[in-house]
């Protein structure tokens, strides 16, 4: 989840930023419609088309689609092309879960006795832009979560101090295969509420209450995506 900025990648800033820039702009477009769905899972990318719909060269939409190659969500086949990576099995979402449910209510009781303002802050952050709902693309607002997401339970893992625990879980990509079962705003919504539970625990300090909290979040997101498969 450590993407590099376009300003670290590139400080002396001209044209290969504003290059960088938009390949930025392509990849979130496209993170976008694989997240909520408008690119069906296994369904063929093809650079012609999205050239067509973003008015860009093929350049950019090549390392867009390559980015999303190194995160899982797009597979490139010699000869053949770009596609959606197919939705996850059941068996896979089951070893996910397990996965998490193993390590993160660990992460959280280990974050909780670490904890101190300035982490706190950042969780606190990246909670609160979660919460927002400002922009009138569902879409867009439901793949940021996704990211979002993502980087607020890797900050957990992150303060819980032990970092092949956290390479692990972020090897996996899960909030982006997990996020891209249901386009929903419940996914969305009762998780806010879910994560407030947490930052309460974690500003009290309190490591059994984090455990618990963090644990009763990933089981209840199972629960909400698990529909997906009916
Ligand atoms: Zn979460």
């Amino acid at each position: 989840m450590n993407l590099p900025s376009v300003d670290e990648a590139n400080p002396a800033g001209g044209r290969i930023q504003r290059s960088s820039s938009l390949v930025e702009d392509v990849y979130e477009a496209v993170f976008a419609q694989l997240m909520s769905l408008k690119i069906a899972p296994g369904s063929r990318i093809t650079v012609d088309s999205l050239v067509k719909e973003f008015n860009v060269s093929h350049t950019p939409i090549r390392e867009a689609l390559g980015r999303l190659e190194g995160e899982g969500l797009v597979l490139k086949t010699h000869l053949i092309g770009y596609r959606a990576a197919p939705q996850i099995t059941k068996r896979r979402f089951d070893e996910l879960y397990e996965l998490r449910l193993l390590l993160e209510p660990h992460g959280a009781a280990k974050a909780a006795v670490l904890m101190d303002e300035a982490k706190l802050a950042q969780l606190q952050k990246s909670a609160g832009v979660m919460a927002r709902r400002e922009g009138k693309d569902e879409r867009l607002r439901y793949s940021n979560f996704a990211r979002q997401d993502a980087i607020f339970h890797d900050k957990v893992m992150e303060f819980a101090n032990n970092e092949l625990v956290r390479e692990t879980l972020a090897h996996q990509h899960t909030h982006f295969h997990i996020f891209r079962l249901m386009f929903h705003s419940r996914v969305t919504e009762e998780a806010l509420d879910e994560h407030e539970a947490i930052l309460a625990a974690f500003a009290a300090a309190d490591p059994a209450a984090a455990e618990q909290a963090m644990r009763r979040h990933i089981e209840h997101s199972r629960d909400r995506l698990l529909l997906a498969f009916d």
